[in-house]
C-alpha cells in the first residue's frame, strides 16, 4: 500500500475526469492530497480558493482526501510533506509526452519522487478543464462533464467573468 500520495494539477475547474482519478487513487493509498498548483505567471479562470472550494465540495465523501495548494515546485511540496508518490492522470498520447518529461524532471530533482500514471476512464479521455470553461462561457450545458453539485456555480461565475471581459 502506498502511504501518502499527491495528485497535482490546475483543477481550473475540477471535472468528472479529475474526480474519477481522485476516487481510484484514493483507494490505492492511505492519504491522497489533491494539490492545486498555483502559477502566478499563468492566468487561471478561478482563484486557488475557488478551485479548492469546488474540490472540497466534490470530495466531501472521500474520507482520505485532503485539498491543498502550492505555489512552488511540486517536488518541494513532496519533500516538505513527506509524500511517497505522485499521481497523474493520462488521457491521450498528448498528455503522455509532457507528463513523461515532468516525471523525469521531478525524479531528477528528488530521486524518491516516483510518478504513478492512471489511465483516464474511456468516458473522460476527451475531457479537459479548458473545454468545460469554453462551453460554460458560451452558455452551454456542462452537466455531463462536471459534478452536479458545482455545475451551476461554475457556469454562473464564468458567465459573470465573460460579461466583465466584454465591457
Ligand atoms: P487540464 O487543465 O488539462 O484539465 P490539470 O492540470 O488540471 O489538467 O490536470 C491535472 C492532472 O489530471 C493531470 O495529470 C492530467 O493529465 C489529469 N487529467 C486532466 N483531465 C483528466 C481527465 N479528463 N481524465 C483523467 N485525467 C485527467
Amino acid at each position: 500500500m502506498m502511504k501518502k500520495a499527491i495528485y497535482p494539477g490546475s483543477f481550473d475547474p475540477v471535472t468528472n475526469g479529475h474526480l474519477e482519478i481522485i476516487k481510484r487513487a484514493s483507494q490505492m493509498c492511505d492519504q491522497l492530497i489533491v494539490l492545486i498548483s498555483v502559477n502566478p505567471n499563468k492566468s487561471s479562470s478561478f482563484s486557488a480558493e475557488e478551485r479548492a472550494a469546488f474540490l472540497r465540495k466534490v470530495c466531501y465523501d472521500i474520507p482520505n482526501v485532503r485539498i491543498d495548494s502550492c505555489s512552488g515546485l511540486i517536488v518541494d511540496y513532496f519533500r516538505e510533506h513527506d509524500c511517497d508518490i505522485i499521481i497523474k492522470g493520462l488521457r491521450a498520447m498528448s498528455d503522455f509526452e509532457t507528463e513523461f518529461q515532468m516525471a523525469h524532471v521531478n525524479k531528477h530533482l528528488c530521486p524518491r519522487a516516483e510518478t504513478v500514471f492512471l489511465c483516464a476512464d474511456s468516458q473522460s479521455t476527451y475531457l479537459s478543464s479548458s473545454m468545460v470553461r469554453q462551453i460554460a462561457m458560451f452558455g452551454g450545458d456542462i452537466s455531463p462533464f462536471v459534478p452536479e453539485s458545482i455545475k451551476d456555480d461554475i457556469t454562473k461565475r464564468l458567465l459573470i467573468k465573460a460579461a466583465k471581459e466584454d465591457k
